[in-house]
């Protein structure tokens, strides 16, 4: 069933097949309802926005920046992280900048190499791990401990649902019920001042509106994808999943919706979980010595050995 008598961008799980300007009013409709449902934004907020300069992150800083026009006290700030992939984020890091100077928004980026003294790519000449361990690690590391030093009050990401279907799965394959306590649209277990809370707008859009949105909005020209994605966990996954939602559509949208109705039981249980302070750097940790501390601390070695 067509909305109009426009040519249709997308046909939606329910069978309605929308144009671009419907297509655009409903997705933009369900980021502002998912905002609203979860509490993601109170009234007065200095928010940061994680942007990669992908598909995801510029949907989200664009819906935010629109809507930051609409509530003088909604400021935002983007927050870009230079991993230093060659030939990838380079490209990806340039749209970033084009697009907030275009609309006149505030840019920070921090790169690993002067934060850490190694890009990515270096790091993974000398260790034997997979890219997205450590670089997950170290971006999460960063946008944390910069946001709290602009005095961010929230970190908008643009992780959607397909994101987060995986993430459930993974956590679940892993046997680890602890991460998937922490996930959600609202990120976290407890509140703490060393933690700037991320929050998921993009939270029930599925990957496809998303790359639709960026597309007909002229967000995006190109579809571009990290050269190490291949090597994730993460990607199998996501293949897997698309196979299940080719031939069961909704599975996707099963999976989030039923996770949403156990989260509160996971946070409720794990909320008394302490948050300790890493010995090295006094960021938050699980462990007395938090990760990114504990690969630096190996890169150091190994540079040593060499
Ligand atoms: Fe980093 Fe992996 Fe994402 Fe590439 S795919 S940017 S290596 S987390
Ligand atoms: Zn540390």
């Amino acid at each position: 069933m067509n909305c109009c008598n426009e040519k249709p961008v997308i046909g939606l799980y329910s069978g309605e097949k929308l144009c671009k300007n419907h297509f655009t009013d409903y997705f933009e409709n369900k980021v502002h309802k998912t905002i609203r449902q979860f509490e993601l934004l109170n009234k007065e907020e200095h928010l940061g926005i994680a942007l990669s300069g992908g598909k995801d992150s510029l949907t989200v800083l664009h819906i935010l920046n629109k809507l930051s026009k609409q509530n003088p006290k909604i400021k935002i700030n983007a927050i870009a992280i230079d991993e230093g992939i060659h030939d990838y984020r380079d490209k990806t890091l340039e749209k970033a900048k084009d697009f907030c100077q275009k609309n006149n928004i505030n840019l920070h980026i921090f790169s690993y190499k002067k934060e850490f003294g190694l890009t990515l790519d270096e790091m993974l000449k000398i260790l034997d791990v997979k890219p997205c361990t450590i670089c997950g690690i170290f971006r999460r590391y960063l946008l944390n401990k910069k946001s709290r030093e602009l005095r961010l009050t929230k970190l908008a990401t643009g992780h959607n649902l397909d994101d987060e279907c995986q993430s459930i799965i993974m956590n679940q394959m892993k046997n680890n019920i602890q991460a998937s306590a922490r996930l959600g649209p609202k990120v976290g277990l407890i509140q703490d001042e060393k933690f700037v809370q991320r929050v998921k707008p993009l939270y029930l859009c599925t990957e496809k509106e998303v790359t639709t949105y960026a597309f007909v909005n002229g967000l995006l020209d190109e579809f571009t994808e990290c050269p190490n994605v291949s090597q994730s966990f993460r990607a199998q996954v996501r293949d897997m999943l698309n196979e299940l939602e080719n031939k069961f559509p909704g599975t996707k949208y099963s999976i989030v919706n039923s996770f949403l109705q156990i989260l509160p039981l996971l946070k409720q249980q794990f909320k008394h979980e302490a948050i300790k302070v890493c010995i090295k750097c006094s960021e938050p940790s699980a462990n007395d010595v938090c990760n990114a501390c504990v690969y630096l601390e190996k890169l150091k070695r190994s540079v040593v050995t060499d």
